[in-house]
């Protein structure tokens, strides 16, 4: 019969195939994609909620290839850590954006701070991800209270390696960590607390529809007290609708961040942008 087992095999193994091809492909870019700077950064702003002012600048990482077009960080991002290639790549985010920062700070933006994406397998280089990031900030001159790490809180939960004592050293460097995706993870409140955290982006998924949806109000209501209760500072990402961010102010959340403010912007409107917010 045409459907029978060996055909379906037959197509399976070619899918198959035609992923690991794709995979194997699109790795091989990656590492050259970086020597050939094919990669850049934008920044999207996370403002005060009281004075709509910017507190921090995250950087989101951009890969425009010449034949294969745009990708997003989304599709390459998992396959480089998968591949190993995420640490070049993680060093080359953190190079980049601490040197804007710190060319944000000349500028006479003296407190606006860079918040830089880790991914786990940055962290499980323990020692040596530390030394990275302290002679990134030796050699870009950026003061180390102007750096934020964003992880992820399934991180925390990573039983490989010494993550909290990676996470302890960095602390002791100065810089600044976030816990992103915050509510996604299901990490306790114990737990939470024994980590050297400064931070919590509450994930985009409670802030979508919040002045609809009852439930997802009481959820970020929660964890922004829980934030405050912790000493933390708390930031929303997804903000779109002016009613979200209204939600969000009553609810007493820090920091603000989404296309309602402002859209991940290329590093050369960054300046005119800050002057626009800052007059004065
Ligand atoms: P993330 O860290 O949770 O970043 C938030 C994502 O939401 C970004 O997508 C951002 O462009 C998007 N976003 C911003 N405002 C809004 C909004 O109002 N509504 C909606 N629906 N989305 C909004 P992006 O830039 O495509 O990045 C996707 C993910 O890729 C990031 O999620 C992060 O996990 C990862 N990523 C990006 N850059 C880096 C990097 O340099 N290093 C690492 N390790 N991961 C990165
Ligand atoms: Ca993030
Ligand atoms: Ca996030
Ligand atoms: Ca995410």
């Amino acid at each position: 019969c045409e459907f029978g087992y060996e055909k379906a095999w037959q197509y399976y193994e070619t899918k198959m195939e035609e992923t690991r091809y794709w995979k194997r492909k699109l790795g091989y870019h990656i590492t050259t994609g970086l020597t050939k700077n094919e990669f850049y950064l934008e920044y999207q702003p996370i403002v005060d909620a009281a004075s709509g002012r910017p507190l921090l600048m995250e950087a989101l990482i951009r890969w425009e290839h010449p034949t294969l077009g745009t990708i997003s960080p989304g599709r390459f991002i998992p396959l480089a850590e998968e591949l190993g290639s995420i640490v070049a790549l993680g060093r080359w985010v953190l190079m980049e954006s601490c040197r804007m920062a710190a060319s944000w700070k000349e500028a006479g933006h003296q407190n606006l701070i860079v918040s830089v994406n880790v991914s786990v397998k940055q962290l499980l280089e323990g020692k040596a991800f530390v030394q990275t990031v302290k002679e990134i900030l030796e050699e870009t001159a950026l003061p180390p209270s102007l750096l934020e790490l964003e992880i992820t809180e399934t991180v925390l939960m990573s039983k490989e390696g010494d993550i909290k004592k990676t996470l302890e050293q960095l602390e002791k460097l100065g810089v600044r960590l976030a816990i992103d995706d915050f509510g996604t993870g299901y990490s306790s409140l114990t737990h939470l607390n024994t980590f050297p955290v400064h931070t919590l982006k509450i994930d985009k998924s409670f802030i979508h529809n919040l002045s609809h949806q009852e439930n997802n109000k009481a959820i970020v209501s929660s964890l922004v007290t829980l934030a405050g209760q912790l000493d933390l500072c708390s930031i929303a990402e997804g903000v779109e609708t002016a009613e979200e961010a209204a939600v969000l102010k009553e609810k007493q959340c820090q920091g603000l961040q989404g296309y309602y403010f402002s859209r991940p912007l290329p590093a050369f409107e960054v300046p005119a942008y800050l002057q626009r917010m800052n007059p004065g």
